[in-house]
């Protein structure tokens, strides 16, 4: 039995927190929100009262935050009260350069880290789904790997420092230009009299085949199980969406990439969150497609 800290025990922490434990660990955890430290206790974490008593005597701590800023703050708090040698896992989706500053700090105060940012969403976090992808050293991921695999199903290391959040923002780069993409096909296919299920058909077992089209599909219909069907519930919130392909265009510009589309699906998805989609699903996007279409 390891002794493992989460810190931050929101959407995904608390579920990922709450795997932990039917996996046979001993878990505390730490959240400033009352409420998700009351539905965490309720999944069997031993809930303190901050960051210091949390890391007191933890081999594995685990965040799940917000942002790169709150991880770097809290990394601060705990370094200082974790034993020598405790292995960091941060799983939050933060900037890359924040994520190596995050390997140096945890370095020099003689502890393992790794960047494991998930894909998988809150149902991957819920049914211990996820998918990990992994930046550190070979050892500090043979060290990670097990834990992960508690709360996922792929666990992929990526390469060294900040290489997990590198391949996060790629991977959600693709992800937010695909989502647009299928969009405007929609919205072009209904302009030209063609079923959604027909475009679908033939799209799902074409070349034009996607996870924003077959698993997410923007229309409701064809996927009973996407969030067109439920009014764009999230699913995959616009504001989640938007950070993701921010961080992807800080990095494009800092390290000289041209991803022209992704800059364009920032621009596009940061309308619509200000026009007040930001807690939709991103696949709500088509709707914004189509007033323009208009
Ligand atoms: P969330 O807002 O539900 O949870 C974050 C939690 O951190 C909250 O409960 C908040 O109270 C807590 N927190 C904030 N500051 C704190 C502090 N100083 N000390 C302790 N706790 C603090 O967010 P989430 O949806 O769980 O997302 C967490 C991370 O996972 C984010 O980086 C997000 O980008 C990433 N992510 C989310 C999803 C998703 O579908 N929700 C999918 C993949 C990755």
């Amino acid at each position: 039995m390891t002794k493992i800290a989460v810190i931050g025990l929101g959407n995904m922490g608390g579920p990922m927190a709450g795997n932990l434990v039917k996996a046979g660990h001993e878990v505390v955890g730490f959240d400033t929100s009352d409420m998700a430290a009351a539905a965490a206790r309720a999944a069997g974490v031993a809930v303190k009262a901050n960051l210091a008593e949390a890391a007191a005597g933890a081999d594995v701590v685990i965040t799940m935050l917000p942002n790169g800023r709150l991880v770097l703050e809290c990394l601060r708090g705990l370094l200082a009260h974790a034993p020598g040698g405790a292995l960091f896992i941060d799983s939050s989706t933060i900037d890359v350069a924040d994520a190596r500053t995050a390997h140096e700090e945890a370095g020099s105060a003689g502890m393992k880290f790794v960047d494991a940012p998930v894909s998988g969403g809150t149902g991957g976090a819920a049914a211990a789904t996820l998918t990990f992808m992994v930046g550190g050293t070979d050892d500090a991921f043979a060290r990670a790997q097990p834990i992960l695999a508690n709360m996922g199903r792929k666990i992929v290391h990526c390469g060294a420092a900040g290489a997990g959040q590198a391949a996060k923002i790629c991977n959600n780069m693709i992800l937010g230009i695909s989502m647009i993409a299928v969009s405007e096909a929609f919205v072009l296919g209904e302009k030209l009299g063609l079923s959604h299920q027909a475009l679908f058909d033939v799209a799902s077992t074409s070349s034009g085949q996607c996870w924003a089209l077959t698993t997410n599909c923007p229309v409701p219909g064809p996927v009973p199980a996407s969030p067109a069907n439920r009014d764009y519930k999230p699913g995959f919130a616009v504001a989640l969406m938007l950070k993701d392909l921010r961080l992807s265009q800080d990095c494009a510009a800092k390290f000289g990439a041209d991803t022209r589309l992704g800059k364009q699906a920032a621009e596009i998805f940061e309308a619509f969150a200000d026009a007040g989609g930001a807690g939709q699903d991103f696949s709500g996007i088509i709707a914004a497609i189509r007033d323009r279409s208009a």
